[in-house]
């Protein structure tokens, strides 16, 4: 009883949290596209903690999709909107508070100090297909080649920086086919390096550039797996399970790859000792 209690009050808070955005922003901005989008997402996440706390396994998967797919194909593909790193510049340098910019400040930016990278975890399209392929733990130790993560980010700041410094015309079109072309090539390079890192996650462990504003704010996120040290046997059951390589059995926020936590709950479920709780 006191579980369920506790389950629909998360439910609650999180739809009501996201209802909030979504009236807040449609008042400030008088655009009633946010009304719909925020209430959308969160009664997706708030249906996925329902179906998770009735322990239904593939409840994040079903959050993944149904965000994922509205946010690929119906924000991307059918509204034009850019919300990839290269759209947040290109609203940012147009002095625009839209679409990207929104996005990026409550999923990627302000969003992780509560949520740390559940962004990662329940709603990246990118994500929601590697996902699908089968190294859903590292079966190769970690390289240390993160840094190319900064290298890409980079590249996107000066591409879009050039098509306003250089005046480029048509910039919208360019914007739409970078889109396809950068999600495109997002899907080809993580896949390539699932396959050779046999680690689904390789992606975003080395090459995503929305990690370099994830990462840092995620460190202070309120939500995280914390360990109960007196309850842990050190069995290691989490370890292997968590496809992030986070070291959970450190309680501190400094942790071993503390921002890398995507709150999959993998751990959680994997421990036999209850030893592990958000
Ligand atoms: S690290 Fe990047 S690609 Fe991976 S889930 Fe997060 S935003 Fe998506
Ligand atoms: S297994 Fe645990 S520590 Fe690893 S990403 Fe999932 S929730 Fe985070």
């Amino acid at each position: 009883m006191k579980k369920w209690v506790k389950a629909n009050f998360i439910i609650l808070i999180i739809w009501l949290l996201f209802e909030g955005v979504a009236v807040s922003l449609t008042v400030f901005t008088k655009n009633f596209f946010y009304l719909y989008n925020f209430s959308y997402i969160g009664t997706c996440l708030a249906v996925g903690v329902y179906l998770y706390s009735n322990k239904v396994s593939f409840a994040r998967r079903v959050v993944q999709f149904a965000v994922g797919m509205y946010m690929l194909v119906y924000l991307g593909l059918i509204c034009n909107e850019n919300m990839q790193i290269e759209g947040f510049w290109f609203y940012l340098f147009s002095g625009v508070f839209e679409a990207a910019v929104i996005h990026y400040l409550v999923a990627k930016i302000i969003g992780p100090l509560l949520f740390g990278r559940g962004w990662c975890g329940y709603a990246c399209w990118t994500a929601m297909v590697l996902d699908l392929l089968p190294y859903k733990t590292p079966r190769k130790k970690r390289k240390k080649i993160g840094f190319i993560r900064y290298i890409v980010f980079v590249l996107s700041l000066l591409f879009v920086g050039a098509l306003f410094v250089f005046k480029v015309a048509n910039i919208q079109k360019i914007m739409f086919i970078s889109f396809i072309a950068g999600n495109a090539l997002y899907y080809a390079l993580g896949i390539l390096l699932a396959i050779i890192f046999k680690d689904n996650r390789a992606f975003c462990k080395y090459i995503c550039p929305v990690t370099v504003f994830l990462k840092p704010m995620s460190y202070f996120s309120l939500i995280r797996v914390k360990v109960d040290k007196d309850k842990c046997i050190s069995c290691n059951k989490c370890k292997k399970s968590c496809p992030m390589d986070v070291d959970m059995l450190d309680p501190s926020r400094n942790r071993k790859n503390a921002t890398e936590c995507i709150l999959c709950m993998k751990c959680i479920e994997n421990c036999p000792k209850s030893a592990l709780k958000l």
